[in-house]
């Protein structure tokens, strides 16, 4: 029963490029919320990088809406 608790490791979406990610993975400097390529981003730098995502992601979700009623 003394055994080590083991992290659970899970897909996640990272907030600034959007890509998915095992974490926490052994030798991964990847976060919670960032994948490894975007952890060495200055936090500044990504601030603007999340908020460009979002951005993105709204306009993916319009497009894709656009589509679906040209489609009907
Ligand atoms: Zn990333």
């Amino acid at each position: 029963m003394a055994t080590k608790p083991q992290p659970i490791t899970r897909t996640r979406t990272c907030r600034a490029c959007g890509q998915s990610f095992e974490y926490p993975l052994a030798g991964s400097a990847a976060t919670r919320h960032h994948c490894e390529q975007c952890v060495e981003i200055p936090a500044a730098y990504r601030r603007v990088v999340e908020r460009l995502l979002i951005r993105v992601e709204a306009l993916e979700a319009k497009l894709k809406r656009i589509e679906t009623e040209k489609q009907s």
